[in-house]
């Protein structure tokens, strides 16, 4: 078979498969099997595929035709510019999160504070902001100890200098803290068999599952992060569900937080929530 006969049967059978961007994904995983770029690509549509790379290259169609998420597959997602490495421990980072780290980090810029990511899962908020905050000291936290495996890896991947900390929120964090920032899990547990297949059947629940009305865990890391928060008082950035803003919002001033806003992403939705502790 050439290579240009085998990305287009892989193509129809993502898109038999339901697949949304059946081409794209072909092409991706095509890169990814054989480590061609697009010239390498052009330069070969009419050389036959080494037999056993061919079926290679089906076996990774198949994971996808089977819904499972791309970036699962490759093990790579890209966040704001920096590779993480991903598997189905930790959640896929998302291009949502970034409008959240972006406010954080430009908030943060060149001063030094100390950063505290809680929930970290695959590390890529915390190794963000210590990638583009140089002088902040960054310490990231997360319940799951196969998460941050994952995050350990990319803060080595990334050439960061984060600190993991595995707790229960905050049963065994230290010191203080300027800047608290977190995505943690919000979807209410009703909702989560509604979501989409690829999230529902392959993300990590513990990282979605945000207890029966989705706040819990806003309640908790509102009022326990007030002990964490230096003399000075600190920031705590939120990421939220697009419909979570009033009531994060009344979380945050019912624990004392001033200042409430609250963040867009991309599309135009409520995304997150940044306050102040005085
Ligand atoms: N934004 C994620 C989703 O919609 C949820 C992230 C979270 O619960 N922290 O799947």
């Amino acid at each position: 078979m050439k290579y240009r006969e085998l990305l287009k049967s892989a193509t129809i059978r993502l898109e038999n498969a339901g697949i949304a961007d059946a081409s794209n994904d072909a092409w991706i995983l095509m890169e990814y099997c054989f480590d061609v770029s697009r010239t390498d690509y052009y330069m070969k549509t009419d050389e036959d595929v080494p037999e056993e790379k061919c079926s290679k290259y089906n076996e990774l169609i198949e994971k996808r035709a089977n819904h499972i998420p791309l970036q699962y597959i490759t093990g790579i997602q890209n966040f704001m510019g920096f590779d993480f490495k991903v598997n189905e421990n930790v959640l896929i980072p998302r291009q949502d999160t970034e409008s959240i780290v972006d406010k954080a980090v430009s908030y943060i810029g060149s001063s030094e504070k100390k950063v505290l990511d809680m929930c970290t899962g695959s590390g890529c908020i915390a190794i963000t902001v210590d990638k583009l905050c140089k002088n902040s000291i960054v310490k990231a936290a997360d319940l799951s100890e196969k998460a941050l495996n994952m995050a350990i890896q990319n803060n080595k991947l990334n050439n960061a200098d984060v600190t993991f900390i595995k707790s229960d929120l905050f049963d065994d964090i230290e010191g203080k803290y300027d800047v608290i920032i977190s995505n943690p899990p919000y979807i209410p547990t009703e909702v989560i068999d509604t979501l989409d297949e690829e999230v529902r059947c392959h993300e990590p629940h513990m990282a979605l599952d945000g207890t029966k009305d989705g706040l819990e865990f806003y309640r908790k890391i509102s009022y326990d992060s007030r002990a964490y928060f230096g003399e000075n008082g600190g920031d705590i950035f939120y990421e939220i569900g697009c419909e979570q803003a009033d009531d994060v919002s009344g979380i945050l001033m019912e624990a004392g937080y001033s200042d409430i806003k609250v963040i867009k992403d991309l599309a135009g939705l409520d995304r997150g929530i940044w306050a102040k502790y005085k």
